[in-house]
């Protein structure tokens, strides 16, 4: 988006990374109330569901919601049942409650060696999202496992980008962009984004059109555990409770959500091959640029 007098753009450090908003108004003064607004909505979401923040509703749900049912907010339970069904479509590949695993990748990156299998066999007992116990009618979520934690890192900024863009066109904003990282939404208007290359983070390799719609990159070069001088992935499989190591150095979905095009990169990256992916992106309606460890670029649906 090009800077003119009604354009605003800032940068806030929020929800683990820098965050970019920028908006094209009537005039300065609205575009910058929308960007506020859309911060100060992003930041109410981090807030809510970050599991890093001890007074967050995860938080407080993973104190107490294995000893009896929670209730909470009809934001949240729709945001947790959305999900679960995301994580049925994907055959679990996309599952919140890999939590346990993914505390003990942390541990095991402090303590300087991978887990044991018995370690990883253990915390799969607390693993699965058909034990998580989501009463409509009450609106609360019970654990019926008594280890059972959620992690809500890989939907998160996609659910908080999808908000901000809400709000700023609510607010009457024309043309806006949300940059989260890993996640971006662009509206009114055309943005061609750079797709890093992975064997090079500091280059891009190829490009994407955007258009009012969001894409999100899950990729091992960014984000992951060093351990014994080794680098893993801090996607985990769920079903084996280990990073995933495959062919997929970087994937990116584009979507017309930001909240599931942060799911789905996050599920196809577990899923890993073609076939998985081309399945799952016709019934979800999406787009998905894969580049392997060679390499090489694949557009599906192509
Ligand atoms: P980013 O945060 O860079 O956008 P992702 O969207 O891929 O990355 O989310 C990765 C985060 O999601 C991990 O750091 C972890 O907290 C959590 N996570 C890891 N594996 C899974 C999984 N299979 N299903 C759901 N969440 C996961
Ligand atoms: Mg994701």
């Amino acid at each position: 988006m090009r800077a003119n007098k009604e354009c605003t753009r800032q940068i806030r450090y929020l929800m683990g990374c820098f965050v970019e908003i920028e908006a094209q108004g009537e005039n300065r003064f609205l575009s910058l109330n929308a960007v506020n607004a859309a911060f100060s909505e992003m930041k109410r979401i981090e807030k809510n569901l970050s599991r890093f923040l001890p007074d967050s509703v995860i938080s407080n749900l993973n104190r107490m919601a294995a000893i009896s049912p929670v209730e909470v907010q009809e934001e949240i339970f729709d945001l947790i049942e959305r999900c679960v069904r995301y994580s049925e479509l994907t055959g679990g590949a996309f599952d919140i409650t890999a939590s346990p695993f993914i505390e003990l990748w942390n541990g095991a990156e402090n303590h300087g060696r991978t887990p044991t299998h018995q370690e990883i066999d253990s915390a799969s007992k607390a693993v699965g999202f058909q034990n998580l116990v989501l009463d409509r009618k009450n609106q609360s979520v019970y654990f019926s496992h008594p280890q059972m934690k959620l992690d809500l890192g890989a939907v998160g900024k996609g659910y908080a980008v999808d908000r901000a863009i809400e709000l700023l066109r609510h607010h009457g904003i024309r043309k806006g962009l949300v940059n989260a990282g890993s996640t971006i939404y662009c509206f009114g208007g055309e943005l061609r984004f750079g797709i890093t290359d992975p064997m090079d983070p500091q280059s891009c390799i190829t490009t994407v059109l955007l258009q009012d719609n969001a894409i999100s990159t899950s990729a091992t070069y960014e984000r992951f555990y060093e351990i014994a001088g080794k680098k893993y992935g801090h996607i985990i499989h769920p079903k084996t409770g280990c990073p995933v190591e495959g062919e997929i150095s970087s994937l990116s979905v584009i979507s017309e959500s930001a909240m599931e095009s942060d799911i789905l990169s996050t599920a196809f990256f577990v899923n890993g091959n073609h076939q998985d992916i081309k399945r799952l992106a016709a019934r979800s309606e999406v787009k998905t640029l894969l580049i392997d460890s060679a390499c090489h670029i694949a557009l599906l649906p192509n």
